[in-house]
């Protein structure tokens, strides 16, 4: 019997781990994929927003601000990449100069620092690649950029650092109420526990569905993003952010956090929740849309490219409150701004929980940092032959494009990696310009050799993207038919 089990492993089940891991509690997380973040936070734009664009009077307004503030703390308790590299949202016509200005004053009543407008002039010199045509634009600071996958894992394993258990690959597929508490059956095993926190993004309504919880609805949207090559690195410093739509923030250009630049989303009201597919309309949209504020920016650029879904719920703000069912949460409709929002989501359903009579006593031996995976391409000379010296394996350079060594592979799997996509997230093997042309099968040996497994059995991100079948003499003459 755990006292709360939180369903879903994306940003804010993993950031709710880690402060419910802070007492004495008997805490566990179900996720339905092979590992934690590989849902929508794995798809976004990786961005902590400045803090002034969600609408007054709305939950997404109340916390985009207050999580803003605490991301530098837990980049640097948690080793993962955060970058406050500031935005400048553009006026290209008129009637959008207004739009910036009631922008600053929501921002600047609310207490984001630092909100300046911008003339042509001071724009020209911070970003001389932007087009000419830009009347102003909205400078904030603040904005940052993070890798939020990175951000998952150092919050699932600073939580299991502290007592919480994580059971991966367990689709949640029915609960039961019982006297005290809820029964929750996955594809595994069955799990009991008092209190459910439902954080499972898109699929949250249907998670609440299993036992009567939903009150509302998921309608989710789609975006698309796509990844430029190194040589475009440098082409702007700042964020940059066009004037909004009623639906989006509009296509971004996004200096990521390693450097490549990326731009995106689309938004699109689609009704499968699997399909992440990306479209040729898609790219044309944003593409079309990147040029006319930085008309050096090309589709020929693309490396790569994704689509998430934005979890929106009917009152289009987050929803985070008990159910119509004692002790089951529903923490939903968490879209844009929910990465930024995740760790002020967090205490708020701490702090929800305890108002709920849950008994919240804080361990003595609880521990806010975790050591973090070493990174190689970024050590200096001495510390490279001072790690070499220490695990030959640092001498073996697995990822040519992104300079990553066998040690560091080695290293994410002992953490978590199961899958590619597992030890491309947390180490970077595999992003770089050949996209794991050269290092995949490399990778693939070090996951079977580590995790003792057929290469047959290694996926790309889990259930589903076997990379390869088994030989032949290792299948049984049922398998071959
Ligand atoms: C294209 C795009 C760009 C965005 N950009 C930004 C941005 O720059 N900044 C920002 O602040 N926000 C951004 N967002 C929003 C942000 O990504 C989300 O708000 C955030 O990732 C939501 O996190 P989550 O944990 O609620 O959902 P998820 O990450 O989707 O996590 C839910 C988890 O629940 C699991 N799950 C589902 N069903 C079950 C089940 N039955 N059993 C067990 N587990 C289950 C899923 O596998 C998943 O891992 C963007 C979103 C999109 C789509």
């Amino acid at each position: 019997m755990y006292d709360v089990i939180i369903i879903g492993g994306g940003i804010v089940g993993c950031a709710l781990a880690r402060e419910l891991s802070r007492y004495n509690l008997r805490l566990a997380l179900i996720e339905k994929e092979v590992e934690v973040g590989f849902g929508t936070s794995k798809t976004n734009s990786g961005i902590i927003h400045a803090g002034h664009h969600s609408a007054e009077g709305t939950l997404k307004g109340k916390f985009e601000w207050a999580g803003n503030q605490r991301w530098d703390d837990l980049a640097r308790d948690l080793k993962f990449g955060f970058k406050r590299i500031g935005e400048l949202l553009i006026a290209q016509k008129p009637e959008d100069l207004q739009y910036l200005e009631d922008l600053k004053k929501q921002g600047d009543s609310r207490g984001v620092t630092g909100l300046e407008i911008w003339e042509p002039k001071q724009i020209r010199k911070a970003e001389p690649n932007l087009s000419h045509s830009i009347l102003q634009a909205l400078h904030a600071p603040t904005a940052a950029v993070i890798n939020p996958y990175e951000a998952c894992f150092g919050l699932i394993e600073c939580a299991r650092q502290n007592g919480a258990q994580l059971f991966c690959d367990h689709p949640v597929m029915s609960i039961r109420q019982k006297d005290d508490g809820f029964s929750i059956q996955t594809g595994q095993k069955k799990f009991l526990s008092q209190i459910i926190l439902n954080a499972t993004g898109v699929f949250a309504d249907r998670v609440a569905a299993m036992i009567g919880a939903d009150n509302f609805k998921i309608f989710p949207r789609k975006g698309e993003e796509y990844l430029l090559d190194r040589r475009l690195q440098g082409i702007v410093s700042h964020l940059i952010f066009p004037t909004p739509s009623a639906t989006s923030k509009g296509v971004l250009i996004i200096p990521t956090v390693d450097g490549p630049i990326m731009v995106g989303p689309t938004a699109e009201e689609v009704d499968n929740r699997e399909n992440l597919s990306t479209s040729f309309a898609g790219a044309s949209k944003i593409f079309a849309s990147v040029r006319k504020s930085c008309p050096a920016i090309s589709e020929r650029d693309t490396i790569t490219e994704f689509a998430g879904l934005r979890a929106v719920s009917g009152t289009n703000d987050f929803i985070i409150e008990p159910s119509p069912v004692k002790g089951f949460y529903n923490i939903a409709g968490i879209q844009s701004p929910g990465l930024t929002a995740a760790p002020v989501i967090a205490t708020f359903v701490t702090e929800m929980l305890r108002a709920d009579g849950l008994a919240l006593t804080e361990k003595s031996t609880w521990k806010a940092a975790i050591d973090g995976p070493p990174h190689f391409a970024q050590m200096t000379t001495r510390e490279r032959q001072a790690a070499i010296l220490d695990d030959p394996a640092f001498g073996r350079i697995v990822c040519r494009c992104e300079s990553v060594t066998e040690a560091e592979i080695r290293y994410a799997i002992r953490h978590g990696a199961r899958t590619l996509d597992g030890v491309k997230f947390r180490v970077r093997a595999g992003m770089g310009r050949c996209q794991g042309g050269f290092c995949t099968t490399r990778i693939m040996d070090l996951l079977a050799q580590t995790l003792a497994i057929p290469l047959a059995e290694i996926t790309k991100r889990g259930r589903g993207s076997n990379v390869c079948t088994p030989r032949h003499d290792d299948l049984s003459v049922e398998d071959l038919g």
